[in-house]
């Protein structure tokens, strides 16, 4: 806070403004795999996700993307009584596929009742041109932002959690969705090893500079049956 005033705005304000009323989140598994875990750049995924892609709590495995958004809906109504919805491709990396595949599924979720955008959740070298060209179709046409994983700007870290990719990828990415007007929002862990106060907080600045249009600031936490859990506290 700054003289009472919030220095960075808040998600769901920004969705309030554009829409004039709340909208909330519906998280969906497409299906995808990640190219850290099938062996195109990684086959053991990064340190700290889960066998199952990270953020995948509370999906229907194995439904359709329309049901699991009409599932979504039927909880978030009752729960908060909200009107409008944005499907979240989140697990895994959501644009891992042939552009056709990706269109057909992005279209499915924009064709739910009241689902008015699509965030769609990737790592930065999984951003190949067609599949940015096809994300900027969906930038014009309905309300859409990508979400990047880059969880440090360190390449040490980035190695030491095996991203798979290095910090000059993320900046690659960045840029070639400025230039295609895509909204990016960002992805960070606070509380790495071996970060210090003052590198974190420099990646503010760095992102800042870099133009992202937002942040998600992650905790470190480390779950049950990661690589991080197994091999760095010993266990399994
Ligand atoms: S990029 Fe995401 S899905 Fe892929 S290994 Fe890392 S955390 Fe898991």
């Amino acid at each position: 806070m700054l003289d009472g005033k919030k220095r960075y705005n808040i998600f769901s304000e920004e969705l309030k403004r554009v829409f004039g009323c709340r909208v909330h989140r519906i998280s969906v598994d497409a299906g995808f795999s990640c190219p850290n875990r099938d062996g195109t750049v990684g086959n053991t995924g990064c340190i700290y996700c889960g066998g199952s892609g990270s953020g995948s709590f509370g999906i229907i495995r194995g439904a359709s993307i329309a049901e699991q958004l009409e599932h979504g809906k039927e909880v978030m109504t009752r729960k908060y009584k909200a009107k409008k919805f944005l499907a979240y491709f989140q697990p895994y990396s959501n644009t891992f596929a042939a552009p056709g595949r990706l269109q057909a599924l992005y279209d499915q979720a924009l064709a739910v009742e009241d689902v008015v955008g699509l965030i769609v959740g990737t790592r930065p070298d999984c951003l190949p041109a067609a599949t940015l060209d096809l994300l900027a179709s969906y930038a014009r046409k309905t309300y859409f932002w990508l979400e990047l994983g880059l969880q440090s700007h360190l390449d040490r870290t980035l190695s030491l959690i095996r991203r798979g990719h290095d910090f000059a990828s993320f900046v690659r990415a960045v840029k070639e969705c400025k230039a295609r007007q895509i909204k990016v929002c960002a992805h960070i862990i606070l509380g790495l090893p071996g970060e210090t106060r003052e590198e974190m907080l420099a990646g503010a600045s760095i992102l800042k500079d870099l133009g992202v249009d937002g942040v998600k600031l992650h905790l470190l936490h480390v779950m049950r049956d990661t690589a991080w859990r197994m091999n760095i506290c010993g266990e399994g």
